[in-house]
């Protein structure tokens, strides 16, 4: 293609080489003049030379890092690159989006890096190995046991992204790979891919990264996934057409590359019977589904296209929806005073009219006249803008276009349900959706509609007049929560905090003996060698403390003393710790009982070193389990072990001990787990 010197190249970043628009670029248009301002796209791009530079220098630079290191990378990332948002901003305009809509797209991005950052450090060890449940005793003795771990896939993660989200659409997917020590190649949809090499771009400046972790394609993948092998990982976003096209792949097949998709899906809003008009669950329902409606101009996963409503409802919906919808500017997106801004492109537009128009012949449009509506903003007359269409379907049972055609934009069909069950058949006429919502402040609806419809959807969304202040949006996929869903939505899963990470780790079931487990996971596995030393652990700063570092302290006696002078002091006279006969009646009692918790006291008070020292403070207790009852008489030990130790600023760490109290006859009476922080 000629080249056009007023158009801006926007490149792919290649083996270390920023690579200009080359054969078979594509031109890209504004979204709001229609007129072309970029190129991008290079067919010789070299695959080969990109997957090796992930895998020979990206993948093992991350994996050497711990995933606290990697945590505190991809904060580093975050806070660099809302420093220098503004750029974004800047550039997001020509995509059609609003500031508000930068705001879900670039900041949202920037917040899930964030929040995915701060639950790897709390969530996820100071080392390489991640550790996935219990320990599984596997023998009879404890010599020979199980532990699932996940460990970082050797490969690369190709992501490939929709349009609609040219920023977010990366990070949700970069944090977690890097978290997981996997390098990413990027390949942003042509539409908005300026927008995402700009981003990539501040990223690579801020020097954060590794050399390898991170490469952008702008146009055509061209073969790449035709070598990627069962190390890799395709993470896909967009419409389900396509994500048949790339999971069929035979290559892909052979290979059992793990392949994730999120496509679109045609989610739900449901007006509970008792949001009637005047109620604050009514003017919530109109107000979540206008808002899911317009924002993003309708451009995204999650908005609302079928909108579920009571039969006696449907016209104050269809009257309030209406004169809401009616009162959305649109236009330029620069504008203050504009609402909704454009569709992604003139080709993005056509789609959407012709989806309405399949929409329109089972259903009456009743909002929005595609050819009559006003654009503010003299330059862009010429934009892909279209008013918010609000439909009608009076038979919803013999419909099918309104359950399963997207028109991705600001389209939706109001249909009316008779009860409950009505509603959870329409609800899951979608075919798995990424996310329902329920508006409704009834919690037996809410349970019936979780049991009839939850296997249908990735996401249920409740919200009433007690949550509807804190809420956070039908449309908003939280890192926190997964975000995916099943049957038209993918059959993936996003997000959802460390679930979000594992998706590039390979789970691995250990089985050995505690000291191997002890040895690969970094945490000590009861049955292991124990470190005895002559200063009291409590003496020792946090960096100094041994994994499997022991103090054994006792035995004490138990008196009928001490569990009178205990239940008196703190009010706990219990029936099995002051009635002998009652508590012999029990049957989990021979006789009088100790207080669990007067044993966990007689613990610390055996275990503890008073002084001031490394022990900052006791931070809690997991996992407790009273194992077997301690009668006056019983003496008691106690055994206190570094299991595991996680470092949380640069002053302290936390320390998890654990502990087991046992009787005369070694028996374990009590296990825990205590937690405390512990100075450097
Ligand atoms: P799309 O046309 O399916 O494209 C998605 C991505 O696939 C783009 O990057 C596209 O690149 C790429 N692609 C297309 N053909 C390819 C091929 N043969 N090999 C490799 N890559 C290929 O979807 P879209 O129009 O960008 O996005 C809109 C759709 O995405 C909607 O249906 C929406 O519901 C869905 N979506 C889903 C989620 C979710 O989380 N579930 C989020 C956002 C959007 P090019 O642009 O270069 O063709």
């Amino acid at each position: 293609m000629p080249k056009d010197s007023a158009l801006t190249e926007v490149h792919s970043f290649a083996a270390g080489q920023w690579i200009a628009p080359g054969a078979g670029a594509r031109t890209i248009a504004s979204a709001i003049t229609g007129m072309p301002i970029c190129t991008a796209g290079n067919d010789a791009l070299d695959t080969d030379a990109m997957l090796d530079w992930a895998r020979a220098s990206g993948g093992p630079a991350l994996r050497t890092m711990t995933f606290h290191d990697r945590a505190r990378m991809v904060k580093a990332l975050a806070l660099f690159l809302r420093e220098h948002r503004q750029i974004l901003y800047d550039l997001s305009f020509d995509t059609g989006a609003t500031q508000k809509d930068h705001l879900i797209d670039i900041d949202g991005g920037i917040g899930t890096m964030l929040v995915f950052a701060s639950k790897a450090r709390r969530e996820m060890p100071d080392g390489h190995v991640y550790i996935d449940g219990a320990t599984e005793q596997l023998s009879r003795s404890g010599q020979f046991m199980g532990q699932h771990i996940a460990v970082p896939l050797r490969g690369v993660a190709v992501q490939i992204n929709a349009f609609n989200f040219p920023v977010w659409g990366m990070l949700e997917k970069l944090a977690p790979a890097l978290l997981a020590g996997v390098p990413s190649i990027v390949k942003p949809a042509t539409a908005t891919c300026y927008v995402t090499e700009a981003c990539v771009r501040l990223i690579l400046q801020s020097g954060l990264l590794p050399d390898g972790a991170l490469q952008l394609v702008t146009g055509g993948l061209g073969n790449m996934l035709d070598h990627l092998d069962c190390q890799d990982v395709v993470s896909f976003t967009g419409s389900a057409d396509t994500a048949l096209k790339l999971r069929a792949n035979p290559h892909l097949m052979a290979q059992s590359t793990r392949f994730m998709a999120e496509q679109d899906s045609l989610n739900a809003s449901v007006m509970g019977h008792d949001a009637i008009p005047g109620t604050p669950e009514f003017d919530l329902f109109v107000k979540e589904v206008s808002r899911e409606m317009t924002v993003k101009a309708g451009q995204k996963c999650t908005a609302v296209r079928r909108i579920l409503v009571p039969r006696a409802l449907e016209d104050a919906v269809i009257s309030a929806l209406s004169e809401r919808l009616q009162k959305t500017t649109i236009g330029d997106p620069r504008l203050d005073d504009v609402r909704m801004g454009a569709l992604v492109s003139a080709a993005q537009k056509r789609d959407v009219l012709e989806k309405a128009a399949c929409i329109a012949s089972e259903a009456e449009r009743v909002t929005g006249d595609p050819e009559a509506f006003t654009i503010i903003g003299e330059t862009v007359q010429n934009g892909a803008f279209l008013p918010p269409m609000l439909f009608h379907c009076s038979d919803p049972d013999a419909a099918r276009h309104v359950h399963d055609t997207e028109a991705f934009g600001p389209v939706a069909t109001v249909m009316g349900y008779t009860d409950t069950d009505h509603a959870i058949r329409l609800l899951n006429r979608g075919r798995g959706s990424l996310v329902a919502s329920v508006i409704t402040g009834d919690t037996e609806v809410a349970r019936d509609i979780a049991l009839g419809a939850a296997a249908f959807h990735g996401r249920l969304y409740f919200n009433n007049r007690t949550s509807m202040a804190e809420s956070t949006g039908h449309g908003a996929p939280l890192p926190h929560m997964i975000h995916g869903g099943p049957g038209r939505a993918g059959g993936g899963e996003e997000l959802g905090g460390v679930r979000g990470v594992l998706h590039y780790m390979q789970r691995t079931a250990l089985q050995g003996s505690p000291d191997i487990l002890t040895g690969i996971t970094g945490r000590w596995t009861p049955g292991a060698q124990e470190i005895t030393k002559e200063a009291h652990p409590f003496t020792r700063p946090f960096g100094d403390l041994a994994i499997g570092e022991t103090l054994n302290a006792g035995p004490r006696t138990v008196t009928v003393e001490d569990i009178e002078t205990f239940a008196h002091f703190t009010g706990d006279t219990f029936y099995a710790h002051m009635d002998e006969e009652a508590a012999a009646a029990n049957p989990f009692f021979p006789g009088r009982v100790a207080h669990g918790y007067l044993l966990l006291s007689f613990a610390a008070g055996m275990f503890v070193q008073p002084d001031p020292g490394p022990v900052l403070a006791n931070t809690g207790l997991d996992n407790l389990r009273f194992k077997a009852p301690v009668v006056p008489g019983d003496a008691i030990s106690v055994r206190l072990t570094v299991r595991a130790k996680t470092p949380r600023n640069t002053e302290y760490g936390e320390v998890r001990w654990h502990v087991t109290l046992t009787n005369q006859e070694a028996a374990i009476v009590a296990e825990y787990e205590l937690l405390t922080m512990n100075a450097f």
